[in-house]
């Protein structure tokens, strides 16, 4: 294997684990804002409900204040009537009587259909409150939950940092940086063995002289399909006790 290749394996497992760490994380993150959402959407409606319910309540006393005055104004034309003298006027007045008492019908009728619309409103209203009172206890334990995995996520971030910062002396600049790019670019491993004349990383096959220029360990080698940095398991003697393991790994990282 390329010298340069070895200590960037190290670094390479622990930024793996960093990467799949900071997807726990916005996951958990996106949750914590679901819930917040939720609970915001539940109090938009609860606003919106009272503010229809009030709004109801107003159309419901200029209905009564309408009705009022034509109740008044039926007792002033009673009134009217009895003291009047000619036929023509009293039928002038019985008519008008039947206009407001008409009127008045279909103010009350209006009334009760408003008065129904209110019921149903509050029952909705009532709702809404249970269902953001559940949601407030639901969530907060949820809430505390998943902030305390966040600290968790964090302070296992913070050691695989650590760790990275001791080793990472031991790794050479220039390969450095090529591998930081990469890996910025594909989020996986991007230091990859070549399995049966195969990148390990795209798993398209590769040259004879390719797996002997890798294999010559003289330059860094990277797959011209996927641009991964390749390097030559050294199975049978020298990388024996290393090498299963890292295959494993690999393959349980697919599933
Ligand atoms: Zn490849």
């Amino acid at each position: 294997m390329h010298e340069g290749l070895k200590p960037l394996l190290n670094i390479q497992e622990l930024d793996i684990k960093m990467i799949r760490l900071m997807r726990v994380k916005k996951q958990r993150q996106g949750e914590l804002k679901q819930i917040e959402s939720l609970r915001t959407e539940l109090h938009e409606q609860l606003k919106l409900k009272e503010e229809e319910i009030s709004d109801l309540n107003k159309q419901v006393n200029s209905l009564e204040e309408k009705i009022q005055g034509l109740t008044e104004k039926y007792k002033k034309l009673e009134t009217q009537q009895s003291s009047v003298k000619k036929v023509e006027e009293f039928n002038a007045l019985t008519q008008e009587m039947t206009t407001v008492e008409r009127e008045k019908v279909a103010l009350e009728t209006q009334t009760s259909n408003i008065l129904d619309k209110k019921v149903a409103e509050e029952e909705i209203l009532e709702k809404i409150k249970e269902s953001l009172s559940s949601t407030e206890t639901n969530s907060q334990e949820l809430e505390v939950e998943i902030k305390g995995s966040i600290d968790k996520i964090n302070e296992e971030g913070q050691h695989l940092k650590q760790e990275r910062d001791a080793i990472i002396g031991n790794a050479d600049p220039e390969t450095l940086k090529i591998y930081e790019r990469l890996l910025r670019n594909k989020k996986d491993r991007v230091i990859v063995p070549i399995e049966n004349r195969t990148c390990s990383g795209c798993h398209i096959a590769l040259t004879l002289q390719h797996e002997n220029l890798v294999r010559k360990g003289k330059a860094v080698v990277f797959c011209e399909h996927c641009s991964r940095i390749h390097y030559w398991q050294e199975s049978e003697a020298e990388g024996a006790a290393e090498a299963p393991t890292r295959r494993r790994r690999r393959r349980t990282v697919k599933a």
